[in-house]
């Protein structure tokens, strides 16, 4: 069916009730491209019909460099997301009651991800999904509109996004080696045994804790190594890249308040992902397995071994598999700590501000004080000399209040007027001076917790009549069949789209536990895989143009969060 027979057909419906609008379900051939209808929305007020157009290889014409490699392709690919989302809200236009003439796509934010919401495929071609609220008076079609809006303004938004004619090149390829060079900074820290690379002149701060994008550069400080910590660091497009290079081990964020700390800290957290250029954090990479933790008392926990840090508890409560539907600062903490280490976190970063004082210390007057056998915490500063030694688990912590810590860091990076200064030696100067008389708490060495098997029905999508509903709405919460999930204390906050794909990933979750995957970890290596091997759309037949990747991270942190998970203990145990 061609672009005309669109026109005749469109004409053909004209102040027809909205539902005969199904009749261009399927794929329309335009001049440029295929347009395929993959769903038409029920009424005008309803989610938008959903799009796609593919654009062959010859036509898009993109040169071969801007997608040759996956970084690449990502990277060029999430560039024209952004501007088919410019074009979009140039283009909509508000022609009839409810979504009506708009046009919209998943836009990226800062971050770079793989998406579905336009893909580069490997041969050049590109694939664009997107929606339309198809044009209605009241709840009868618009025709003349309905015309307007598929076979001018929506072929205008695809033609001056999707095709290589539209951009200067030079602006594609920034984004696309910008990406590369990004994920090869990444893929040097485990030779070198670094958590994280910070380059000099990056832009950490930003706008606001509602605005991600980075503070204006006359009122930002550009970050600068200490000279003590500065490392290089070969990129494929831009040569040699200098910055902070963050050894492996536990490392100290200290200074005072107001001095830069969170800022730094966030920006190592969010290192784990790319940025677009411009961002000011584009080559800030981090262990890609780092994982921020904080307390987040009111979480509901299932059967979560936090004994190392939290021994049997005044009302009996077995720690070695703890389960509450109201955790407590501390056992949240510690929970979410045992969690990350049972999927394979290989980094924790830790900022004072959002943590338990009783789980992080218990300095030398408390101990006098609280006999050590009515104190049922182990803090953390008894555990990280473990983590990182027997687990090699590095430690990132912000920490202005407590100097126990200098005791127990190899690197300790002072923030002043928001520059970084290697204070190390002081630090190890001052432990020297300055001896506290703390006796360390050990509670036996630590080991990563064992897996634990969820119950597969104790997952479950289904509301009503039907099997599977997820919804998110708001950023910090997945709809998830009866319940929903809280995602306030997962931090950094995923991005929305990530945040959908993940409540779709729930429910691939719960298939492998259910086909005999046996553990945690091992359900959550399938779904990578099958990602890996398919794409997103194997969370979903739909093709979807609002999922982008995340990591097992936040996908396990979301099922952590699920307050119906029921788990066994390890495989040994049962
Ligand atoms: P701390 O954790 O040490 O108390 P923050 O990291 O919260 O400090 O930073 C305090 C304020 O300074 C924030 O508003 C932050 O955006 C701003 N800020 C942080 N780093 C910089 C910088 N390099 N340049 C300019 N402003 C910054
Ligand atoms: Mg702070």
């Amino acid at each position: 069916m061609d672009q005309q027979r669109m026109t005749t057909l469109l004409d053909s419906l004209d102040g027809k009730g909205y539902g005969a609008y199904k009749r261009l379900k399927g794929e329309w051939s335009f001049p440029r491209f295929s347009l395929f209808v993959d769903y038409v929305q029920g009424d005008p007020y309803a989610a938008p019909s959903r799009l796609r157009a593919m654009i062959p290889p010859e036509v898009a014409a993109l040169p071969a460099d801007l997608f040759r490699t996956r970084p690449r392709a990502i990277g060029t690919a999430s560039f024209m997301a952004r501007r088919f989302a410019d074009r979009a809200v140039d283009l909509s236009a508000g022609t009839g009651s409810g979504n009506s003439g708009r046009i919209r796509i998943e836009a990226p934010g800062q971050a770079v991800f793989e998406t579905t919401a336009l893909q580069l495929h490997p041969d050049g071609g590109v694939e664009i999904r997107f929606g339309v609220g198809l044009p209605a008076g009241g709840r009868r079609i618009r025709a003349r509109a309905a015309i307007e809006l598929l076979t001018e303004r929506v072929p205008r938004a695809i033609d001056e996004s999707g095709l290589s004619t539209a951009y200067e090149l030079a602006e594609l390829r920034l984004h696309a080696e910008t990406n590369e060079d990004a994920d090869a900074l990444r893929d040097q820290l485990r030779d070198h045994r670094w958590v994280g690379f910070v380059a000099d002149g990056s832009i950490l701060p930003r706008r606001s804790g509602i605005d991600d994008r980075p503070l204006d550069t006359g009122d930002a400080v550009p970050f600068e190594s200490p000279p003590a910590l500065r490392a290089e660091l070969d990129t494929p497009n831009r040569g040699r890249v200098s910055g902070m290079a963050i050894p492996r081990g536990v490392t100290l964020i200290a200074g005072g308040g107001y001095h830069g700390k969170s800022t730094l800290l966030r920006a190592i957290a969010t290192g784990v992902h790319n940025h677009r250029p411009g961002d000011g954090r584009e080559r800030v990479v981090t262990d890609p397995a780092a994982v921020k933790v904080r307390a987040e008392d009111g979480r509901s926990v299932a059967g979560v071994d936090i004994s190392p840090f939290i021994g049997p508890l005044p009302g009996g409560a077995d720690t070695t598999a703890l389960s509450t539907p109201n955790a407590s600062g501390s056992t949240s903490q510690a929970a979410a700590i045992a969690e990350a280490l049972e999927v394979g976190a290989t980094a924790l970063l830790i900022d004072e501000d959002t943590a338990a004082t009783n789980l992080m210390i218990r300095d030398r007057r408390m101990q006098a004080l609280v006999p050590r056998d009515s104190e049922p915490i182990t803090p953390l500063i008894d555990h990280v000399r473990g983590l990182t030694e027997r687990l090699d688990v590095s430690v990132i912590l912000v920490i202005g209040g407590s100097g126990d810590y200098l005791e127990v860091a190899d690197t300790v990076i002072g923030m002043r007027h928001f520059r970084a200064a290697d204070w190390s030696l002081r630090a190890r100067e001052v432990v020297e001076s300055h001896p506290t008389g703390r006796v360390p708490e050990s509670s036996g060495p630590l080991s990563r917790p064992a897996a634990r098997l969820p119950h597969a029905r104790s997952i479950d999508p289904s509301r009503g009549r039907r099997s599977v509903r997820i919804r998110c709405r708001e950023t910090d919460a997945i709809e998830f069949g009866e319940t929903t999930i809280d995602l306030r204390g997962v931090d950094p906050l995923p991005a929305r789209s990530q945040t959908r794909a993940i409540g779709l990933a729930l429910v691939l979750v719960r298939d492998h536990l259910e086909q005999g995957a046996t553990s945690l970890p091992e359900a959550l290596d399938r779904v990578e895989a099958a990602i890996r091997t398919d794409g997103l759309d194997t969370l979903s037949d739909r093709r979807p143009g609002d999922l982008s990747a995340f990591r097992r991270f936040e996908l396990a942190a979301a099922l952590n969060r699920l307050r119906t998970l029921e788990v066994r203990a390890s495989r040994e145990d049962s």
